[in-house]
């Protein structure tokens, strides 16, 4: 469906990224609702990202089609990715946290890790033991080294790697859904291989609040990462979007913070997550800072 609003923007924006993807753009309704209308929030890396006036959903419109973004990511690696071993120190607080979380709700069973990378999360769930561990990612560099390290990973998507339904206790996706082009169907995808009281544990960044306040402060950024990051969820968002998608015992909350290797950064990063904890503490789980990565756990009925 071809959204009349965004024509302009689309021609306009199309010659930057035949550039940047040698392909096509194309305009699409709200991802989340389907609602047509929406507002400018900025401009980054050339792409315009916007949110639903309908469901204040933010995403990426319009974008580059899937051939395009296929020719995109073949150069993609993040930077922090470029290094196991630091990859490894920079998210080993994120995932400890995420595994106190599921043996919380599981003990043992089957777990598969969707964009496990280099598997650091599917050998910090083997440390803990009982676990059955699967893995998935686009990107081969990093499943080689999955492999090295004794893990079970298959190279592809949802759409290409066909597991079958009622496959596995615990689904996993890091930093995943804001790549996606459809969440809601990436969303079904997961609820038809998981068990049925399987239980979904994922993360996402929010990157909303932080681009607002530095568009008042007038500082510029592409924290937004388009067109890589096509989504930008915020909890009632995801929430929506986990319930569209047929989930059901959906909980958000905070902790596990990323270590970034330079000390300042680490610094801020720390006390930014000690103030988002102490503050979703005190309000007994009721204020989760925006701006900062949450854990969203659902399950299927
Ligand atoms: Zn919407």
């Amino acid at each position: 469906m071809e959204d009349s609003i965004n024509q302009c923007a689309a021609s306009a924006s199309a010659a930057s990224v035949v550039e940047a993807g040698g392909g096509r753009m194309v305009s699409v309704p709200c991802p989340l609702c389907g609602a047509l209308r929406e507002r400018l929030i900025t401009i980054q890396n050339s792409y315009r990202v916007v949110s639903c006036a309908a469901c204040s959903f933010v995403y990426v419109n319009p974008r580059p089609d899937d051939a395009a973004l296929a020719r995109l990511y073949l150069q993609y690696l993040p930077d922090k990715m470029a290094d196991p071993l630091l990859w490894d120190s920079y998210m080993a607080g994120v995932f400890s946290k995420a595994a106190d979380v599921i043996v919380k709700y599981k003990r043992a069973g089957r777990l598969l890790d969707i964009g496990c990378g280099y598997g650091f999360f599917l050998s910090e769930m083997k440390r803990r033991g009982g676990w059955e561990l699967f893995g998935m990612d686009v990107s081969r560099t990093a499943l080689s080294y999955a492999s090295s390290q004794g893990h079970n990973a298959a190279q592809g998507t949802l759409d290409t790697v066909r597991h079958p339904e009622n496959s596995f206790d615990v689904v996993t996706m890091f930093y995943v859904l804001e790549h996606v082009t459809g969440p809601v169907a990436a969303l079904r995808a997961v609820k038809r291989i998981l068990k049925p009281g399987g239980m979904l544990l994922l993360r996402v960044p929010h990157t909303t609040p932080i681009v607002k306040l530095l568009k008042l402060l007038g500082v510029a950024n592409n924290l937004y990462d388009p067109p890589f990051h096509l989504s930008d969820f915020s909890a009632s968002t995801i929430r929506r979007g986990l319930e569209e998608a047929g989930f059901i015992g959906i909980h958000t909350s905070i902790g596990g913070f990323t270590t970034p290797p330079e000390t300042g950064k680490r610094l801020f990063t720390a006390a930014f997550g000690l103030m988002a904890g102490a503050g979703y503490s005190l309000s007994l789980g009721r204020f989760a800072m925006p701006g900062v990565a949450k854990n969203t756990i659902a399950f299927k009925p």
